[in-house]
């Protein structure tokens, strides 16, 4: 694209500078300056587009763009979001995180999975469970959410443009909308276009028989049988939402093993009830085609095997948004799967362009997202943060049963030489796990074996990814396992499994022959000994 534009810039309340000139990518012909005045309308005098500058400019309304936009306007800079979708709130509100977890939570209910361990294992809450009955709650859900978005950004005076941005120059940004063009200037510009699902060339796509995660939410039927190509996360997430509809669920993956990254014990609980529930996998195979076949969609495998299902879901990877915004015409290179590199504090290589969430690459999660929109603005204006606590990140993967996790993995510390033990709590010995139902729930504490600091939390079970975070926080504290042994926790609760799984920890050590006594203690009783001493011999 090299569009040539005439343009007027005003700058600073629409009454100040205004510049005017011929626009075009690559710097040929730069703008004139000219001291002028421009109405509110977008045109100038003589019918030119208007250019408003603006403190940032941020492109994309997901939890990146929305956290980096809401932080500089509560620190009164102003701001405009510029988002192509109709809604706000990006994939993480619309297709992404929300709508999944959304589908999830009604599947788990409505399906009456959680009680079955009390009312037998075809106790249903409601029969006949169509793929209706869980879009319309999934709908609703998400228009709350991307409503909540828009009124944050309309309460903090944010404007929102609905249309596509792109890069003109360094500063300068051109949207294209439904009501023509129009071109913005802004001082800082924060690049917050987020990712796609990843398609692979020559696969046709129609959104019923093949889909992406995208597409999987609009199905119009539930599939007798399906075929999930790609044992990621957002994958097995699906495999088990779908498994627990009754469907007969395969996972293909050219990976000899589902995520890799995960504790293998919690591993095992996942895998164990996955199978229980029917979900097959074909682990180490990839695919190389696709075909229809009558009613059959086909997986052609390397092995050569032909996987037949209703419908097959591809969640192999995301591609970033950055490769569809000119991002040369600022000075930019975006890699092969669409995505920008910052530095730490997610400055590209334009000290005043920032970039943040999946268009950097991993984590790729909402959770991080967010944070890196709102830190790299803070840095862009100098906004102080405060950064006297690092906690370790936490993942949460809403399988059923949903995991989560901060910390190395005992294989990593086992790599690493670290000197570590472990203390384990599970569901069936603790309360509120007996009330719920879910008696195959673990949580794991990793700790220091000589310190006693908590290393890492793996949990597995109902709440993981809320549990998860009582860890996190005592970890960042510094605190070791007395924390929790000590702690007087609510009863009945799943917190309870953090003083279970420290007692447990602390009689391991102990077993082993090392004194669990906390330092400050120790020091204690040894002058209480030596004062006795001294009292005995006086
Ligand atoms: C199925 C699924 C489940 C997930 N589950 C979780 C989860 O449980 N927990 C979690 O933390 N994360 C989860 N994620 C990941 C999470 O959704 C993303 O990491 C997050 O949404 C990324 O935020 P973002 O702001 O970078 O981008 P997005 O949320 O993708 O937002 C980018 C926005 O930019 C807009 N845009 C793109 N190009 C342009 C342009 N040129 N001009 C203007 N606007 C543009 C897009 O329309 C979009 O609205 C999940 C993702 C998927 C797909």
């Amino acid at each position: 694209m090299n569009p040539q534009h005439r343009a007027t810039e005003i700058r600073a309340n629409c009454n100040l500078l205004v510049i005017i000139g011929r626009w075009s990518i690559g710097g040929r012909s730069r703008p004139r300056k000219a001291l002028r005045s421009c109405p509110d309308s977008m045109q100038d005098l003589q019918g030119n587009a208007c250019m408003i500058h603006y403190d940032l400019a941020v492109l994309g309304s997901g939890p990146a763009g929305h956290f980096g936009a809401i932080q500089a306007a509560k620190t009164g800079r102003k701001v405009v979001v510029i988002e192509k979708d109709d809604r706000v709130g990006g994939t993480s509100a619309i297709t992404g995180t929300i709508p999944s977890k959304s589908l999830r939570e009604a599947t788990l209910h409505l399906t009456g999975m959680r009680q079955r361990t009390f009312y037998g294992s075809h106790y249903t809450v409601k029969d006949n469970l169509t793929i209706g009955d869980l879009q319309s709650s999934t709908s609703q859900i998400i228009a709350n959410q991307t409503a909540t978005v828009s009124a944050q950004l309309s309460r903090n005076d944010i404007r929102l443009i609905h249309g596509t941005g792109s890069f003109l120059s360094p500063h300068e940004l051109m949207i294209e909308h439904a009501q023509g063009q129009e071109m913005i200037s802004a001082d800082v510009i924060l690049i917050a276009v987020g990712s796609r699902p990843a398609r692979p060339p020559g696969m046709e796509f129609d959104g019923q028989k093949v889909c992406d995660s995208n597409q999987i939410l609009l199905l119009q039927d539930t599939p007798r049988r399906l075929m999930v190509v790609g044992a990621g996360v957002i994958g097995v997430e699906y495999a088990c939402i779908f498994s627990a509809l009754g469907c007969q669920v395969t996972v293909v993956d050219q990976r000899e093993e589902i995520l890799e990254f995960v504790d293998r014990q919690v591993l095992d609980v996942l895998r164990y009830h996955m199978q229980h529930n029917q979900v097959e996998f074909r682990l180490g195979e990839e695919v190389i085609n696709l075909k229809t076949d009558g009613h059959d969609v086909m997986a052609i495998t390397r092995s050569n095997k032909h996987l037949r299902a209703d419908c097959l879901l591809y969640t192999v990877g995301r591609q970033g948004n950055a490769d569809r915004l000119c991002a040369d015409a600022a000075g930019l290179t975006v890699d092969a799967r669409g995505r920008i590199a910052t530095n730490e504090v997610h400055q590209t290589s334009v000290s005043h362009i920032y970039a943040a969430g999946d268009v950097i690459g991993f984590p790729a999660l909402a959770a991080t997202s967010r944070e890196q929109g709102r830190s790299a603005v803070c840095h862009a204006f100098g906004i102080i943060t405060c950064s006297e606590y690092t906690a370790m990140m936490p993942y949460g993967i809403y399988t059923i049963p949903e995991i989560s996790m901060f910390g190395p993995t005992e294989r990593e510390l086992t790599k690493q030489a670290v000197p570590y033990e472990i203390g384990i709590a599970r569901y069936r010995e603790i309360a509120r796990g007996q009330i719920l139902g879910d008696t195959d729930g673990l949580l794991k504490i990793l700790f220091h074996r000589e310190t006693l600091k908590v290393l890492a939390v793996h949990v597995v079970g109902e709440g993981a990814t809320e549990l998860v975070h009582i860890g996190q926080a005592v970890e960042a504290l510094g605190g070791t396992l007395h924390y929790f042994a000590q702690a007087i926790f609510n009863y009945p609760t799943l917190a309870e499994c953090y003083k279970v799984a420290a007692l447990d920890g602390l009689n391991r050590v102990r077993l082993a022959g090392q004194s669990t006594t906390k330092p400050e203690l120790a020091a204690v009783s040894e002058q209480k000994s030596s004062k006795s001493k001294v009292a005995a011999t006086g």
